[in-house]
């Protein structure tokens, strides 16, 4: 028998991998051109040649338990030397190697944190529509998730919800950009207005409020730099992951990244020290490790997904359809032609086409379209997209 969180968490999520799965079913019967998989963010792009070749010369070695032993859970120091001299190098930042934590991709870096920072009762803000899985990591702890809609003409954070979702519980916000599920880049403006809104929070509450910054997607922007928060906001820890952008989502490699005078440092890095097999969160995987040291600045070409991006937006738009401009990730936000998003989905798959509902991201009567897919796929879906238009208003 599973647990009644488990089962509550089964009965309350819209399982997106199971419209993806729904959608390989449908590619065996009609044939998978004929099928247009927008639900969930698998990079299409092939690894960079400088990441396989690491990987191989990594694996090889000797003695091989230098590289496939047990690592320290913290992970290599001369990966995390290698890391620490690339940000300050980008970003202009003083990070140790300490302050870089090597995880098992971003997804368990995040979950990591909420173990070292949350008690039960606490509260995570985030900026709403949200990566769902965000619920899971701090309800499962027993805190609360509280949701700060964005301004939904605009997908930028809206800066007087935010603040009144804060409250005296608040331990951190999570904050995600370029942003899965709507591709929003936050401005600098409203990372501005963040800032200035959670000092005046901490000076009234009298503690610290982490700003966590999840970023899978940073290297991912086409139209726009993304501000590097730490810029902006003492107290930020910038997740990473290496999923998205070298197209190794299965080799579940990441960091957690915290500066010197983030308050708490030291107590921090104790915490996730700990929390790294004490509770069962594993360290990172070492042969992933070792191989950033040859590619950690590397990144896909963007012009790639760029392309489909710039397809798909135009033809959406140019068909009648709303849809919030992309400016990073690869996903993109569009309205639906009924309230029920769900229903819209469904109704979408009558045209072969597949996305995941709004609702599972807290944006309802939106749908998310994950468009990691050749730009060619992109345009033959068009006609598809415009079917389903003219069955609501044709
Ligand atoms: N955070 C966001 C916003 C994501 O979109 C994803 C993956 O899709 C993750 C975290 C998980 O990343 P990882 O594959 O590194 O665990």
């Amino acid at each position: 028998m599973i647990s009644k969180k488990m089962a509550a968490a089964l009965e309350s999520g819209i399982c997106i991998r199971d419209i993806f799965e729904e959608g390989k079913k449908l590619a065996a019967v009609y044939g998978a051109e004929n099928i247009f998989n927008f639900t969930i963010g698998n990079p299409s792009i092939e690894p960079p040649q400088v990441v396989t070749d690491a990987l191989v010369k990594y694996a090889k070695t000797k003695p091989g338990l230098a590289v496939h032993g047990y690592p320290a859970n913290v992970g290599f120091q001369d990966v995390r030397e290698c890391i620490a001299a690339y940000l300050n190098k980008t970003y202009g930042t003083n990070y140790d190697y300490n302050g870089i934590i090597m995880t098992v991709g971003a997804a368990n870096a995040m979950v990591c944190l909420c173990n070292v920072i949350l008690d039960a009762g606490d509260e995570v803000v985030t900026f709403a529509p949200y990566f769902w899985e965000y619920r899971n990591y701090v309800e499962n702890l027993y805190g609360k998730l509280v949701p700060a809609l964005c301004n939904m003409q605009t997908l930028q954070p809206d800066p007087e919800t935010f603040r009144a979702a804060i409250s005296e519980k608040t331990k951190a916000v999570f904050i995600n950009t370029p942003n899965n599920p709507t591709g929003a880049v936050y401005t600098e403006e409203s990372i501005k207005n963040i800032a200035a809104i959670l000092e005046e929070k901490q000076a009234e509450y009298g503690h610290p409020i982490y700003l966590i910054s999840d970023e899978p997607y940073r290297l991912l922007s086409y139209d726009k730099p993304v501000p590097y928060l730490t810029n902006y906001y003492k107290n930020t820890i910038v997740v990473y992951s290496y999923s998205k952008t070298l197209s190794i989502p299965g080799e579940r490699i990441g960091y957690i990244s915290i500066l010197p005078n983030v308050e708490g440092y030291k107590e921090l890095l104790t915490g996730i020290n700990a929390a790294i097999r004490y509770l069962g969160i594993v360290n990172a995987p070492s042969l992933q490790q070792k191989m950033l040291l040859d590619c950690y600045d590397a990144c896909v070409d963007i012009s790639i997904y760029k392309k489909t991006r710039d397809i798909l937006y135009k033809g959406l738009t140019e068909i009648g359809y709303n849809v919030i401009h992309p400016d990073g990730a690869f996903y993109m936000f569009m309205q639906a032609l009924e309230d029920d998003d769900v229903a819209f989905c469904e109704r979408a798959k009558e045209e072969r086409l597949l996305f995941a509902p709004g609702t599972a991201f807290y944006g309802p009567g939106w749908v998310r379209i994950s468009y990691p897919v050749p730009a060619e796929v992109a345009e033959r879906s068009l006609p598809a997209f415009k079917r389903l238009y003219d069955k609501y208003k044709g």
